[in-house]
């Protein structure tokens, strides 16, 4: 699989950090460049390794939501996760990558209908639900699915909460249990999700704990009742480590405690930002600005007018509650700062990053980099205005790209070389990669006319 022209893979001989990568594109573009991402896919692969080190017994399912890049769904089927749908577009891009469907997990309690028929059409059984409407409803259309009950949660100290939203609380719980169970349904398991970008992991532990308590009342009603799906919530920025490690030692300690490893329990979990929130570096220049003397000081005030803002990438700043904070190409930096605000291209008032912020003073051309920008960023990003966001230019080193290889591959040949049935076993999914998910030839993109390769 090659990747087209217009997302270029960049393979370095030696290893850059996004800094240094974005200083060397830069001096080859001409004045007047559009914003762009660095992508770091060695961010990405030593995320996937950390999490299968630290949480051994948890499948990730990737929340797709939170960045649908084909690049990245490409590389993570490559290294073994499975995939968090919410919708038939979402699973037909994943389908459509020739990744099985059983390693779908189809996490949306409320359902289109038609979406259900697709889900049943291409395979996808896992599903979950929270309601007894959405249980007839699955009922009539898809009476073989395997269903997940999603239970609510304490997701007070997340950023972004979902519980006013979604969840059975524990008696609404008990009852579409014994619904489901006089209607002949499947139930398999219980989901939640924390909340994202969820501070605690107290809030993984009680959960775990609640799930264990609605499990065993499905066992007595007679269910198999074999998967735990943890949801997501997973800090993913730089300098979010100890709290990811700290939520993965907790939540270990809770399966042991709960859901001792005795094979009869397949546990997953539907990580989103943790997977791409620091592989994203965006860089955007300042196209225009403007100068103000402080009425009341006497200082100088600037605003600065930059290529990308909240329409585009930025929209994370109106629905993800997160504001980057700007950094400074190292020649840019003097020690004077100014009261600044920085606004994007558009037309409207809104398109506003920082409204006050203490920086040193720019000129057009200037750039400006953001980090930790993977994560719901471009998956709601629009062109308003006929403005166009950050395009990601990916890069990896060529070394480190061959060691990944080294270490997921024997698991590809497995596959490969053992049954084709182990394709359908959704036991499998956390080993199964097809020779076709083999995300890019890197070897080969050096000869690509559109890539550019750093020596
Ligand atoms: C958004 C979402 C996720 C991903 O959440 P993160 O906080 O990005 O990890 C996972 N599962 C479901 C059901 C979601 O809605």
């Amino acid at each position: 699989m090659h990747l087209g022209k217009d997302s270029p893979i960049v393979v370095t001989k030696t290893q850059y950090t996004a800094e240094e990568f974005i200083q060397k594109k830069i001096e080859l573009l001409k004045d007047d460049a559009e914003p762009f991402f660095a992508v770091d896919l060695e961010d990405i692969c030593n995320k996937h390794i950390k999490w299968i080190t630290l949480m051994p017994r948890v499948t990730p399912h990737y929340a797709v939501k939170c960045n649908d890049d084909i690049n990245i769904i490409k590389l993570l089927a490559f290294l073994g996760a499975g995939f968090d749908c919410a919708s038939k577009g979402e699973i037909k891009k994943i389908i459509d990558l020739g990744i099985s469907a059983d390693r779908i997990v189809y996490a949306n309690p409320c359902k289109q209908s038609s979406y259900i028929r697709y889900a049943k059409e291409v395979g996808v059984e896992t599903m979950t639900f929270d309601n007894e409407q959405e249980l007839m409803k699955i009922k009539d259309i898809y009476p073989n699915a395997k269903l997940v009950l999603r239970i609510v949660t304490d997701d007070s100290n997340a950023v972004c909460r979902f519980s006013m939203k979604f969840g059975a609380d524990i008696n609404t719980a008990r009852k579409l249990l014994e619904k489901a169970r006089q209607n002949d349904l499947d139930i398999v398991g219980v989901s939640f999700h924390c909340g994202s970008g969820q501070m605690t992991s107290k809030a993984f532990v009680d959960a775990i704990q609640n799930a264990r308590t609605i499990m065993n009342y499905g066992m007595k009603l007679g269910f198999t009742m074999n998967l735990l799906d943890i949801g997501g919530g997973f800090p993913g920025n730089t300098g979010t480590e100890n709290h990811f490690s700290d939520i993965a030692t907790a939540v270990n300690q809770a399966l042991e405690e709960h859901f001792p490893n005795d094979g009869s329990v397949r546990v997953i979990a539907e990580p989103g930002r943790y997977y791409v929130a620091s592989a994203y570096t965006l860089a955007t220049s300042v196209i225009a600005l403007r100068d103000m003397v402080d009425t009341e000081t006497g200082a100088m005030k600037y605003m600065y007018y930059i290529n990308d803002g909240v329409y585009g990438s930025f929209n994370c700043v109106l629905y993800d509650h997160y504001v980057p904070e700007p950094k400074f190409l190292a020649d840019n930096q003097s020690n004077e700062k100014f009261t600044s605000s920085i606004w994007g291209p558009t037309c409207d008032g809104l398109d506003c990053i920082h409204t006050s912020i203490k920086m040193p003073k720019l000129n057009i051309g200037d750039w400006i980099l953001w980090k930790n920008m993977g994560a719901y960023t471009i998956s709601a990003a629009v062109e308003f205005n006929g403005l166009p966001f950050g395009k990601p230019l990916y890069f990896m080193s060529k070394h480190f790209w061959d060691s990944v290889k080294d270490a997921f591959l024997p698991k590809l040949k497995k596959y490969q070389y053992e049954t084709q049935l182990v394709r359908f076993n959704i036991n499998e999914c956390s080993n199964e990669v097809e020779d076709d998910m083999i995300p890019w030839l890197l070897e080969d993109s050096a000869e690509d006319s559109a890539v550019l390769t750093i020596q």
